[in-house]
């Protein structure tokens, strides 16, 4: 089927997300990313609206983009000026890019009662600014503001905006559903109607305010638009912009058009992460396609389903995204979850070897007691080589003591603890340190510790700390649950400890943290699955 071109908006839509910044340094790398995975045009800001995205342009071009063009975003012309003298428009062409982009108005309120100018100065507007961007850059791309709600409102005079845009010289009609409201049935019929008044190519431009924007992208590219615009993991303005992740899942496994290389697509999941790592946010496990729970199975019967046929519980191909199937472990688990698992860990055990039902009692125990192993893989890889194949940890834990103090009412209370623990020669090391609350203080003096043993520790981040209280038990109070996810260069890794003392659950969790980077860096690799020796392999 035919191509449809991804046109990339993180950079100024995505933007404009709440708690959404990138550095100037960040925006370039993102376009290195975004080019090397196959988008076609990449939105690098508003010139005229900030000093960074000025000179973000001056510097992409520089960088050596093999396939992206890159666009400058701005609005058309102001009322009553000419494009020469509009501040903005020049900005927009000091950008130096083939590619602009400009926004105006398709519907007839905001036209009337924002801008407050007669519609008839309005396709002036529209028609001038085009026209003036044309003859001196390569593509005009006309963003028709609120095309949905305008047609909806006044459709004759919404067309008759896309028809000066064309009329002009616009060389991409987009269609956007600026405030995020429109359903997919809607935006076909409008983007039928688009596709029969003007000649020219069209795109699809969606806000998720109805958590539609994919959707609607969709139903676009099944009445004609030829290019979608979207965001990675679909931050943005309010409720967000069209996640593009899906958008290229859907358009290119579901709907068999193309849109990047099937060896891209597989590296979809990376690149969400990485625009998530550079936007700082955590990435979201449920986020379809990419995200770690998309292909995570817990039930039993669900387990043993997959194991046989993935398909039964699986909508396609994990790998194809980039993504893998996951088992997960509670105490939903039958036999084959714990099986599985002891493969992917490199474990081979016959499902009726005895030992998948000693580690299976073992974990509905400690399931009981509150120990939770979804989050905690590591810790529950470490229990597996215990009980399996006698796996020892190579430090000795002595005994800690952390006292917490509050000298002065306003001022913060202190922790400090120490530590006692016996390294692999049998050596004592006995460590303080100080921190803002116990934990710190407690990972403080146990890394102090352990760096003297094994340097490796140096490169353990403590990335989330996360405390559930699970209820009391019988009397003897609330028990407590730690989560915590560590990461080094390569990998993250979850640990759990669970106690009636917070400190005591903190500790369990800390030390499992730093066992199991040991413990990986040991064995190579972590998380691979470790495939049999065989003769003759080279
Ligand atoms: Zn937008």
């Amino acid at each position: 089927m035919s191509d449809i071109q991804l046109y990339d908006t993180t950079l100024r839509d995505g933007c404009q997300a709440e708690d959404i910044t990138f550095t100037l340094e960040d925006k370039l790398r993102i376009a290195e990313r975004l080019d090397a995975f196959g988008i076609h045009y990449i939105e690098g800001g508003w010139p005229g609206s900030n000093p960074r995205d000025a000179s973000f342009f001056e510097a992409v071009r520089r960088l050596q983009l093999r396939h992206a063009k890159i666009a400058a975003f701005g609005s058309t012309r102001r009322h009553g000026v000419t494009c020469d003298q509009d501040q903005n428009v020049r900005m927009l062409l000091a950008a130096e890019t083939s590619v602009v982009t400009i926004v105006g108005r398709t519907w007839d309120v905001p036209v009337e009662h924002d801008l407050r100018v007669p519609l008839s100065a309005n396709l002036d507007i529209i028609a001038d600014t085009v026209a003036y961007l044309r003859q001196r850059v390569d593509e005009v791309i006309f963003d028709a503001e609120h095309f949905f709600d305008g047609y909806r409102s006044a459709p004759d005079y919404a067309l008759a905006c896309l028809k000066t845009a064309a009329d002009a010289g616009a060389t991409l009609l987009c269609l956007c559903d600026t405030r995020g409201g429109s359903v997919p049935a809607a935006v076909a019929e409008a983007t039928r109607a688009a596709r029969a008044a003007v000649a020219i190519p069209l795109g699809i431009h969606c806000h998720n305010d109805a958590e539609l924007a994919v959707a609607n992208s969709l139903a676009a590219v099944e009445a004609g638009a030829v290019q979608v615009q979207g965001v990675i993991n679909g931050f943005g303005e309010r409720c967000g912009n069209a996640n593009l992740c899906s958008v290229v899942a859907n358009l290119q496994l579901k709907l068999g058009y193309q849109c990047v290389a099937p060896e891209s697509l597989a590296t979809l999941q990376t690149l969400s992460h990485f625009i998530d790592e550079l936007a700082n946010r955590e990435p979201d496990k449920r986020q379809a396609y990419v995200g770690l729970s998309a292909f995570a199975h817990k039930g039993g019967l669900h387990v043993a389903a997959v194991q046989r046929r993935r398909e039964i519980y699986e909508h396609i191909d994990p790998a194809l995204v980039g993504n893998h199937q996951r088992v997960l472990l509670s105490d939903l688990s039958g036999r084959s979850n714990i099986a599985y698992k002891a493969r992917e860990f490199g474990v081979d055990l016959g499902s009726n070897d005895p030992a998948i039902q000693r580690l299976l009692t073992d974990l509905k125990e400690l399931e009981s007691r509150g120990y939770q192993f979804e989050g905690a893989e590591a810790s529950f890889e470490l229990l597996m080589q215990r009980a399996l194949h006698g796996y020892e940890r190579r430090f000795r834990l002595i005994g800690f003591r952390v006292i917490d103090e509050k000298r002065v009412e306003n001022e913060p209370s202190l922790s400090e603890a120490t530590i006692m623990l016996s390294g692999p020669d049998g050596k004592i090391e006995h460590t303080a340190a100080t921190g803002n609350g116990p934990v710190q203080a407690l990972d403080g003096a146990l890394r102090k510790a352990l760096i003297k043993f094994f340097p490796e520790i140096e490169a353990v981040n403590l990335l989330d700390f996360k405390v559930r209280v699970l209820g009391s038990d019988g009397g003897t109070g609330a028990i407590v649950r730690v989560l915590i996810e560590s990461g080094d260069q390569h990998d993250r890794w979850g640990t759990v400890g669970v106690s009636h003392n917070l400190i005591e659950a903190s500790w369990q969790a800390l030390v499992d943290s730093l066992d199991y980077k040991l413990y990986k860096d040991g064995k190579g690799t972590a998380h691979q699955p470790r495939r049999a020796a065989r003769a003759g392999e080279a």
